[in-house]
């Protein structure tokens, strides 16, 4: 069914207390559960609903009496409750072994697990199952001791206690009222790593990291990263830490990275485990970014949180906006803060540009669901954290703290919504460019759909003005059109054609202002905005900073770009010239069908950038990658996945060939030899390194120098870590080099026992450039490897999500083989984890775009999956709204 956010009703009762007991055991284990429940007296009297999923209910007490009640569908309904304050018990079992869907109490690696966000407690016990219900949980943990020797839940631990048959006992109170999505329980046989710490109130806390006992050095970094987060909260938001014990708990089943569960957070061990020998600096430096992602949800989505599920993104794009402002902050040199930028506009355009372009597009706040589950997007999360980017871009960064302290001053322990964020942000900065446009700003958070920015100057040499014109539009998408304008801050400066900035002063106003950046603000169709006093005809550098999630058509053409990407001051802009010119090529050849033919120009600006003296390494290497298959496609009204791709491998081999000397210079010249350490200058070296080895083994195979596979070959033995070990290994499966088959065998007999390396194999492998076929042809078989399944998570993904997600030119296949695989992996995956298989689903988003044969064989495929009886919601909303675009 339909849930809609404007049919949002207040429950008729409130849950203050709860009392859980458990006694767990895999096949089946006992609830029992005392609630006090409170009369809600601002809605009518009616029966009490209680949600509740694959339970088998035991018994249902009122005051201590039985009562009769029905069950429909996933409803416990009592009809006769009193119109009054009551005490309910419920006792019911279920069967956490069975839980291959990962959502409610499960068991993995032989312990007990939850994941009770979104709908996931009432898999556990009959309960409100709501945001807005929010309670003081007690819970007891009774489990078999040599089993489960270690039982933790929410808060603090009250006691314990040795009971008979090898059993024993826990007993946790969190102090805290939270929703049932935040509960937690983990019952396993686990170590930890501890920390006691003292924060700046002069408050003791004890952290701690729990793993399976092997895995006790690789939370070294998450520990570190934990610390790092507690403190920078406190720092930049006055943000404390409120509990006395902090913990973290690791589990290789899961279906995310990780939950924030109040002072219990659970994660998925690839968002948690670290060492050089295991991990890549970008693990390392995800992990520090979820760590602080779940810790920072302490207060943005714990002390506050959701009204309802439609409210979202104000936890989900708050925390993300959080994290990304702690990455950068870490990341300390203005050089690394932008790389840090570019990684997430990077991801925002892969990942939620498609979205908002597709079948499942959705406002960052959606109107509707038929799965929540389904609704845990990049929209949500990171166009949600663009949107809270642009309050601080417009209030600026004080005035954002601000209204971050109103905001936890107005609705600290309460269920709230994006408009209570919107108004308290504004409310404590009144007469800023927010405040005064609150309600067309709104519109971020009800209209779906990138807007699309144009901008065109005209420079009037005689007036020495320069007019420039921004106007917007926004696409319609399913279910809404006809939108309205939106609030788009656009940061900018001026450059001299010589690549000098220029004073930004604008008409009317006095010339005392030497700017020479600012930000203006969109909030019409069109309005233009006239420079004074500007000396020559500039080049524009629009949206600096990506400040607004937006495509921007500002009708530059090479001149121009290569000014901005030798000069601009704003390195993000800097990167995107580069990505401008080359997207102008491989798009040129793509529509064109003409083979690719990389210009002197271009080559000689890429060389330049690889050459430079003070550019840093890492920015380099992101200014020389090659934009996303993904990203060029949506550049295409009808796409051919095959051209594309044979228009980006063309430029990559050109690149190879025409750099080759270069490429050599560079691999040589940033080889790191001090000990390893994730930080922003090593990394960045190793990502050029990485880089120019790839570009030579590409090369060596197609004739060039033929010394680098073999070099590639050896690396990959005396790599110190995994960055490199994997850069090289990706080098020679990529070029599909000789040395690939043997260096595969090698690598996974030394990591054999390393599940999340394992991982890492499978996903490089279905992530290998497509060449003749015979990527997908090793997918295939690979799926009957011993170490491959079904039923972890990281593994199917690794596997089935790096085909059919990230490999497009492997995936869409004339043939439509690609097709019918994706179709026998959505049901398969479905009758197993329903929260998987919607994902996997997804792929299919932007079939409707998609070029003939690809097209009509999309649709073939979909059909199919649709026509299976007894699909879960998950998958039935996507496929169903897929099917809606024809
Ligand atoms: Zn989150």
């Amino acid at each position: 069914t339909l849930i809609r956010r404007e049919d949002y009703v207040a429950p008729v009762f409130w849950i203050r207390t709860v009392d859980l007991c458990f006694d767990l055991e895999p096949a089946k284990t006992l609830v029992t559960s005392k609630m006090r429940l409170e009369r809600n007296a601002g809605v009518p009297h009616g029966p009490l609903r209680l949600h509740g999923e694959e339970l088998n209910l035991l018994r249902v007490l009122i005051d201590g009496e039985s009562v009769s009640f029905r069950q429909e569908g996933h409803e416990l309904i009592i009809d006769n409750v009193p119109d009054a304050d009551f005490n309910l018990e419920i006792r019911n079992t279920c069967a956490p072994e069975k839980n291959t869907a990962l959502s409610g109490l499960y068991t993995s690696g032989g312990g007990f697990f939850t994941q009770c966000e979104a709908e996931g407690f009432r898999r556990i016990t009959y309960f409100l199952d709501r945001p807005d219900v929010m309670a003081v949980y007690t819970v007891t943990l009774r489990a078999d001791k040599a089993r489960y020797p270690m039982l933790l839940s929410n808060g603090n631990l009250l006691e314990t206690a040795t009971l008979d048959n090898g059993r024993h006992l826990a007993k946790w109170h969190d102090p805290f009222p939270k929703p049932s999505y935040l509960f937690a329980l983990v019952a396993a046989d686990l170590v930890a790593r501890e920390q006691r710490i003292r924060t700046r109130a002069g408050k003791d806390h004890l952290l701690q990291v729990y793993v399976r006992r092997g895995d006790l050095e690789k939370t070294e970094h998450a520990m570190n990263s934990l610390i790092a987060s507690v403190v920078w909260d406190e720092a930049r938001f006055k943000l404390p830490l409120d509990l006395e014990r902090f913990m973290v708990v690791g589990v290789s089943d899961f279906n995310m990275g990780a939950m924030e569960n109040k002072g219990l957070n659970i994660f998925n061990t690839a968002a948690l485990l670290a060492s050089p020998a295991i991990s890549t600096d970008a693990d390392f430096h995800r992990i520090e970014s979820i760590v602080a992602h779940e810790y920072f949800h302490n207060w943005t989505g714990n002390r506050v949180t959701c009204r309802d599920w439609f409210q979202l993104s104000l936890k989900e794009g708050l925390t993300v906006f959080r994290d990304q402002e702690f990455s950068q902050d870490m990341a300390a040199t203005p050089s690394a803060r932008a790389v840090c930028r570019i990684q997430d506009v990077r991801a925002l355009r892969a990942m939620q540009f498609p979205e908002d372009a597709g079948s499942m597009a959705h406002a960052v706040r959606p109107d509707q669901y038929v799965e929540i589950n389904n609704f845990y997007t990049a929209t949500v999360y990171n166009k949600g954290a663009e949107v809270v980017r642009m309050y601080q871009t417009l209030v600026g960064r004080e005035g954002f703290a601000k209204g971050m302290s109103l905001y936890f001053e107005r609705h600290d322990g309460q269920a709230v919504t994006c408009d209570d964020f919107a108004q308290a942000i504004a409310d404590a900065n009144p007469g800023s460019p927010l405040s005064t446009r609150l309600d067309t700003f709104r519109r971020w958070y009800s209209q779906a759909g990138t807007p699309r920015l144009q901008a065109r100057g005209a420079y009037d040499a005689d007036a020495r003005t320069y007019t420039l014109t921004l106007s917007q539009a926004n696409p319609a998408t399913p279910g809404q059109d006809g939108k309205q304008p939106q609030v788009i801050p656009v940061a900018l400066g001026l450059l001299s054609r010589e690549g000098r900035p220029l004073p930004l002063t604008l008409q009317g106003e006095d010339g005392g202002t030497v700017a020479t950046e600012r930000v203006l603000v969109l909030d019409q169709a069109e309005q233009s905005f006239v420079f004074v006093d500007v000396a020559g005809e500039p080049v524009p550098s629009l949206l600096r900073g990506f400040s607004a999630p937006v495509v921007l058509d500002d009708g530059l053409g090479d001149a121009e770009l290569l000014v901005l990407l030798k000069h601009d001051s704003d390195a993000f802009n800097r990167w995107e010239a580069s990505q401008r010119l080359a997207l102008a090529r491989i798009l040129g050849a793509v529509r064109s069908g003409e083979p690719l033919t990389l210009d002197a120009a271009y080559l000689d600006a890429m060389r330049a950038v690889l050459r430079h003296a003070d550019l840093d390494p890492a920015f380099k290497a992101l200014a020389l990658q090659l934009p996303d298959e993904a990203y060029i496609a949506e550049q295409l009204t009808e796409v051919d996945p095959q051209a594309v791709h044979a228009a980006v491998a063309a430029a990559q081999e050109q690149l190879a060939t025409a750099l080759q000397a270069d490429w050599a210079w560079a691999f040589e010249t940033h080889q790191v030899s001090a000990g390893y350490s994730p930080d922003p200058v090593q990394s960045g070296k190793r990502a050029l390194v990485n880089l120019s080895l790839a570009m030579l083994v590409l090369n060596a195979t197609r004739g060039g120098d033929g010394v680098w596979p073999g070099r590639a070959y050896q690396r990959i033995k005396d790599a110190t870590n995994m960055t490199d070990r994997l850069g090289a290994l990706s080098a020679l499966v990529n070029a599909h080099a000789e040395l690939a088959d043997s260096a595969l065998a090698r690598f996974h007999a030394q990591f054999k026992g390393e599940a999340l390396v394992i991982d890492k194999w499978f996903a490089m492998q279905g992530r290998a450039a497509e060449q003749d076929g015979k990527t997908f042809a090793r997918v295939k078989q690979l799926m009957k490897h011993a170490d491959f399944t079904l039923k972890n998570p990281n593994r199917a993904r690794s596997l089935i999500f790096s085909l059919c997600m990230f490999n497009p030119a492997a995936f869409h296949r004339a043939d439509a083989a690609g097709y019918v695989f994706w179709a026998e992996q959505v049901l398969a995956l479905d009758a197993i984890n329903p929260q998987v298989a919607g994902r996997l689903a997804r792929v299919m988003d932007r079939w409707t775009a998609l070029a003939e044969p690809y097209r009509g064989a999309a649709r073939e495929a979909i059909v199919r999956v649709a026509a299976k009886p007894d699909l879960s919601n998950d998958v039935r909303e996507i496929v169903e709204r897929a099917l809606a675009l024809d």
